[in-house]
């Protein structure tokens, strides 16, 4: 046995595979990651970032940056769709407390630029497709559209939804198209209202995250990039997605007519959108297991669910930083050590994917049950692998 570093390959580097990269590199792994996309900029959108994946990024070390680009949010104030009446509002000062980490708002492209930072420069190669993975004797093999191969000692799958990696270890399966649609886009903060309601009685503050319930679907508003942004995310029910395409380049002049008889005052913030995307959400049905051999999934490719918990990224960051955790402990066996982490992360992952799913029926429902707690999706702490939540 020598003593040289263990070569683990990631293929796609979004958010998932960008936290296993750092981590596993901050671990002395040898990483090289493999993206389809000709560069790694992007059009963004927010992410909240619950307490649990919050944790993630200060493990990572990219908490400082975090802390100047994104924003804590001060009070959830609940609106009516239509009157803007204030439904409820409550502040959100509690999260630090209780989980050990607030909860924060980020555009994206932010969070994904400070999780490159820390991986070098030149173990990150572009324009590579991965097309077929297989298993080898002592490791695995990639083989990317270009027709090169790679090989590497394990390699993690972290290619998204459509993961291709998934589909060539466990088959194809079906996306299951969840009845919901919804558009994303991001104004000025000095295009989003300050008073809404009758006679203009409710006051919003740049640092609310606001949520505009609806019989037909709920709007998410929320500052991001230091708050000189909102953020908005329209979801809306809909039987219909015909378009093949999963996000594709939307209109104003849609989203007006999709929200026709909303409040006046959110209807202006949309007048001042310049562009937005549509996307059809789409789930699928909870893999029994996430590893095969040398090979491991993390993210979307391994539990992809619906935004209805805001726990898609942040899983996917739990799920980078504990595979490094638990490779790093087997770093002679690596075989053994993605079978710890399937059975550390599985169950998790399938929980948090099952719920997000049941909550989601659940606003749909005449009357709402309550929501479901996330107090154990937010009290992890995906470093130790442990729960704690305060009084
Ligand atoms: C409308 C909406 C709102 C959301 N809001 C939130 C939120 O508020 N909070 C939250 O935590 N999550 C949210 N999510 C979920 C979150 O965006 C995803 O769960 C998260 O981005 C998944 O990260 P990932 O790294 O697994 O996959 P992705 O971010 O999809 O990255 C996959 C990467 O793999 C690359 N790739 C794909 N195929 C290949 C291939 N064959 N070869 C090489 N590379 C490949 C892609 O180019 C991409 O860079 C939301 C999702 C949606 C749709």
């Amino acid at each position: 046995m020598g003593h040289r570093a263990k070569r683990i390959a990631i293929v796609g580097g979004g958010i998932g595979g960008m936290t296993a990269a750092a981590a596993l590199y901050q671990r002395g792994f040898e990483v090289t990651v493999y993206e389809r996309a000709a560069s790694l900029g992007e059009v963004g959108f927010g992410l909240q970032l619950g307490p649990n994946a919050v944790k993630v990024a200060r493990t990572i070390g990219i908490f400082d940056e975090l802390k100047r680009f994104a924003v804590q949010p001060s009070a959830m104030v609940s609106l009516k769709w239509d009157t803007a009446e204030l439904r409820y509002r409550n502040s959100w000062d509690r999260m630090q407390r209780r989980f050990g980490a607030p909860y924060m708002m980020a555009h994206r492209p932010d969070l994904h630029d400070a999780l490159i930072a820390k991986v070098p420069a030149n173990a990150i190669h572009l324009n590579k497709t991965c097309a077929s993975i297989t298993n080898s004797k002592d490791g695995a093999t990639a083989t990317f559209a270009d027709g090169t191969q790679i090989e590497a000692d394990a390699i993690v799958g972290a290619d998204g939804i459509h993961s291709v990696v998934r589909k060539a270890l466990f088959g194809e399966s079906i996306a299951r198209f969840t009845n919901q649609i919804c558009w994303r886009a991001m104004v000025p903060m000095e295009d989003a209202p300050s008073q809404v309601g009758p006679a203009g009685a409710v006051a919003l503050k740049t640092t609310d995250y606001i949520g505009w319930i609806g019989p037909t679907g709920h709007v998410i508003c929320y500052p991001v990039r230091g708050g000189k942004y909102m953020n908005i995310f329209a979801g809306r029910v809909s039987e219909q997605w015909a378009d093949e395409s999963w996000s594709i380049l939307s209109s104003v002049d849609e989203m007006l007519q999709a929200y026709a008889g909303w409040n006046d005052a959110l209807l202006g913030m949309f007048r001042k959108i310049k562009s937005c995307y549509r996307w059809g959400i789409y789930d699928r049905e909870p893999l029994e297991t996430w590893v095969n051999g040398r090979i491991g999934l993390v993210g979307d490719a391994a539990h992809p669910m619906m935004p209805t918990l805001a726990q898609g990224a942040a899983q996917s960051m739990e799920d980078g930083l504990a595979i490094a955790r638990i490779l790093a402990d087997h770093k002679d066996d690596l075989a053994s050590g993605l079978k710890a982490y399937d059975r550390e992360r599985q169950p998790r992952g399938r929980k948090v994917q099952l719920q997000a799913r049941e909550q989601f029926n659940n606003n749909r429902k005449p009357v709402a049950p309550p929501p479901i707690s996330t107090d154990w999706i937010y009290g992890y702490d995906a470093d130790t692998g442990e729960t704690k939540i305060a009084d």
